[in-house]
This record gives structure tokens, sequence and C-alpha cells, in this order.
């Protein structure tokens, strides 16, 4: 008997240092690249904040490129820290620009926060509780409701006429998006920072809790997955109509615990540092910060932006256009099926990448290698993704999810 227990518990502990082994394997898998060294490529880097280094990025097929942290919630509403706090994590991470957008208020506008500081733009919008989910609405100056007697179409109409842009948060989160029939909005978020790890087995979260100490990039990394079910609803609305899709991140810098306790955490920077959503631009930032912003969310409102997990590996070099004919267009644009157009990704990276080509919600062609050529087989809502590829010893090859585009339109 007491050998048989003796056996049992070796048995036990062999079991749970393989499952310790493994998960730093597949850990160490999720590891950060460096970028990539911009003399290689195209890319230059100058800026309208000459304060700071981060800037302007100018990639292939020209236009300027900006990099913005979207969706956080400050002590305005039920964020863990202030506006200033969020500027310094901006500053630290390094992104160009940061859209806060607290719960139903504008009051962070109403107060002077927007502007340029220090080179770092922060735009202030709003999260806009609906009756069917939450609805970021950017740009339109003011703070917005579904009060009136014509609901959420009106509300919708209102961000529009404002010129501002409408974005389905979270939309397969715990409170998921449900109305698709509102023609004028004009997106979604395709990843959320705070609702990605919600989906995570309790095995895997466990696992991400005991090395969470030791190695966070990764540990962070290992957290978003390839969201299936998003794409999915992006690719049903985009068989109708353009549909922009943005990264998100839903920083609160706090989890409640009881009563008025709540933990700091996980923290802005980090975030900022998780996911971005790369803007390419027709002119360059100006510096003054209610043009930069008209700028900005009119290239996300015709969709001309694509999303990075910037924890893998900053993407400044990433591009995805349609040739046809004598024109080169690019992601957010539309244009009638000719024989001979030629699609063209191109995602530079320190490390070996897989680029996949959808068609509609389909995969057509992938390749691993930094670039992929292809002729444009007939009408279609063509997206890109490109997967960071990492060897484990005991998983072999994995992929990892890295760039999601947004789409171009063969009609
Ligand atoms: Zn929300
Ligand atoms: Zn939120």
């Amino acid at each position: 008997m007491p050998r048989l227990r003796k056996s049992l518990k070796i048995l036990v502990a062999a079991g749970f240092l393989l499952w310790i082994a493994d998960g730093y394997l597949l850990m160490r898998s999720e590891s950060p690249r460096p970028a990539p060294d911009p003399a290689a490529g195209t890319a230059t880097t100058t800026g309208p904040g000459a304060t700071t280094e981060p800037g302007t990025t100018t990639g292939p097929g020209g236009g300027a490129r900006y990099s913005g942290a979207i969706h956080m919630h400050s002590t305005y509403s039920d964020g863990g820290g202030s506006v200033e706090d969020i500027v310094r994590a901006g500053q630290n991470a390094g992104p160009d620009f940061l859209v806060l957008t607290d719960h139903d208020t504008m009051q962070p506008l109403i107060d002077g926060h927007q502007g340029y500081h220090d080179g770092l733009l922060l735009l202030v919008g709003e999260e806009v509780n609906t009756s069917a989910g939450h609805l970021l609405s950017l740009g339109v100056g003011r703070d917005v409701s579904q009060d009136g007697p014509l609901g959420l179409p009106a509300l919708v109409e209102e961000i529009s006429e404002s010129g501002g842009v409408s974005i389905a948060a979270h939309p397969t989160g715990r409170r998921p998006w449900t109305d698709w029939t509102l023609e004028e909005m004009d997106g979604l978020e395709v990843l959320n920072g705070n609702s990605e790890w919600r989906d995570d087995g309790v095995l895997e979260l466990v696992r991400a809790l005991v090395f969470l100490p030791f190695m966070p990039d990764e540990v962070f990394n290992s957290l978003v997955d390839r969201p299936d079910e998003a794409i999915r609803l992006w690719m049903h609305r985009a068989q109708r109509q353009p549909v922009t899709v943005i990264g998100s991140l839903d920083a609160h810098e706090r989890i409640k615990l009881w009563g008025e306790r709540h933990l700091s955490f996980p923290t802005y920077e980090r975030m900022f540092g998780l996911i971005r959503t790369y803007v390419i631009t027709g002119t360059e930032l100006t510096g003054d910060a209610e043009v930069d912003e008209e700028i900005l969310l009119n290239a996300i409102h015709r969709g001309s932006c694509y999303v990075v997990l910037e924890g893998y590996e900053p993407a400044p070099g990433f591009s995805f256009e349609l040739t046809m004919g004598p024109e080169t267009l690019s992601m957010g644009s539309s244009v009638e099926y000719q024989n001979g157009g030629r699609l063209h990704v191109t995602a530079p990276s320190s490390g070996p990448v897989r680029i996949r080509l959808y068609r509609d919600e389909v995969p057509l062609i992938e390749t691993e290698g930094h670039e992929l050529f292809v002729e444009v087989p007939g009408p279609g809502v063509y997206h890109t993704e490109v997967y960071q590829l990492r060897r484990t010893l005991l998983r072999g090859e994995r992929q990892r999810l890295w760039i999601i585009s947004n789409a171009i339109r063969v009609e």
C-alpha cells in the first residue's frame, strides 16, 4: 500500500513538472521580437511632436502611418487611473495617439484633456450604453445618447451626421453587440483586449498566472487568439457594405475586488503594448489636435487601418494593396472587378511569418514569407492575416496571429 501511494505521488509530481515545462516552452514561443530594422525597409521616421521618437512612418505605397491605442477608461468612468496616469503610460509605451472612451461622458473633453501632451495626441471619445450593446462614438465633440424617441437608429445617424465614427465595442464579449441592421454604423472591434482572455480555458488561465511574474509579455501575448466569431460577423456585414475593423484595448487598469477595493491590473502601459491600430493617413499630422483628430478619424472611417498584436513585434512596414489598371488601392477601398488585377501583401518582420489571404470568409492562398502577390480571381471582400511562426520543443511549429488588415472590396 505505501508503495502504491509513493508511486502515485511520483506520478502526480512528474505530471505537474511536465505541465510546467510545457507551459514554459509554450510561453517562450510567445516572446516579443525586436522591431524590424527600418533601414532594411522603406520606413523612415519623423514626426509632428519633435520631442518624442515615434511619429510619422512613411510606409510602402506612400501615406503616413500612426499607431494608436484605442478604447480606454479613466476615473471619469470605471477606470482605475486619471487622464494624467493614462498620458504618462502612453508616453512610456510609445503609440502616436490614444483614444479615451469613458462610459457615457464627454467630460474629459470639456475639461480640456484632448490635445498633444509632449508629442502624444490624446483624443476624447465616448463609449455609449445602448439597447444593442456598447458603441464607441468618436469625433462627435459632444455627449450623445440613445434617449430620444427614435432610439438607436437616431443615435447612430447623429454620430454619422456630426462627422463622427461609430464602432460596435466588444461585439462578441460578455456584453455582445446585437443589432447589425444599422446601416450607418461604421465598424466593429475585431479585437478587444479586455474580452480576449475570457475565452481561454481555466487551466490555460491558471498556467498564465503561474508565469505572469516571470514572463509578463509572453503571458499577455498568449491570451489573444484569432477572433473567429468577430471576423465572421465582420465578413457577414461586409457582404452588404464597407465595414471598418479596429483593434481595441478596453483598458481599465482596475479589477474590482470587494466593496471599494480594487486591483490596479492590468496596467495601461501593459495594455498599450498589446494591441494597436495602425492608421494610414493621406497627409501627415500637423501638430494641431483638432485637425489631426479629423485626419485620423477620416482614415479610420474609410477603413484605412490595420490591427497589430504589438506584443509580438511592431508592424510599421505592413501593406495590403490592390493594383488594377493604372490604379493602386489600399485597405478600405472599393473597386469594380477587371481582369488582371493583383493583390499584394508585404509584412516585414525580423522572423518567419505566414501570410494568409482571405476572399470573403474563406482562405484563398497562403505563403511562408514576407511578401505575397496574387491575381484577383473575381469579385469578393479580400482581407489578409499575418501569423508569426514560432517553434516549440514539444508541440512543433505554432502560428500566432500578428496582423489583421482591413478589407479591399472588389465588386
Ligand atoms: Zn464596453
Ligand atoms: Zn470599454
